[in-house]
This record gives C-alpha cells, sequence and structure tokens, in this order.
C-alpha cells in the first residue's frame, strides 16, 4: 500500500512541476508554444493538458502511457 502512496505522489509532484514550468512559460511568453518544434500547442490540447510543454506531433514525450 505505501509504495502505491508513493507511485501516486510521484506522479503528483510531475504535475506540480509541470504546472510550475507552464507558470513560468507564462511569464517568459512562450506558454501555448511546443518546446520541440515551436509551433502552437493548440487550444484543444491546453484545454485538455494545460501543462503540455509540446503539441501533438510529440505526446510521448509528456503523456505517460
Ligand atoms: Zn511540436
Amino acid at each position: 500500500m505505501e509504495q502505491d502512496y508513493e507511485s501516486i505522489l510521484g506522479q503528483a509532484e510531475r504535475i506540480l512541476d509541470d504546472v510550475d514550468h507552464a507558470l513560468a512559460r507564462i511569464d517568459d511568453g512562450t506558454y501555448a508554444r511546443c518546446e520541440v518544434c515551436n509551433g502552437p500547442i493548440g487550444d484543444g490540447r491546453l484545454v485538455t493538458h494545460p501543462a503540455a510543454r509540446t503539441c501533438e506531433s510529440h505526446p510521448q514525450l509528456t503523456d505517460p502511457g
């Protein structure tokens, strides 16, 4: 059981890290830009993945599984 909690918290930590990163990107004006190809991430993707770092062309980098 404790192992599961650690795994859940590890995921939450990763999400918080992504949100932190997204907030920093809003500050420097790069939010909603793909970090790989610099293209627009797209509103549809941002609604489901507000902290997405990349566009749909490289979802494997941001979406586990
Ligand atoms: Zn891209």
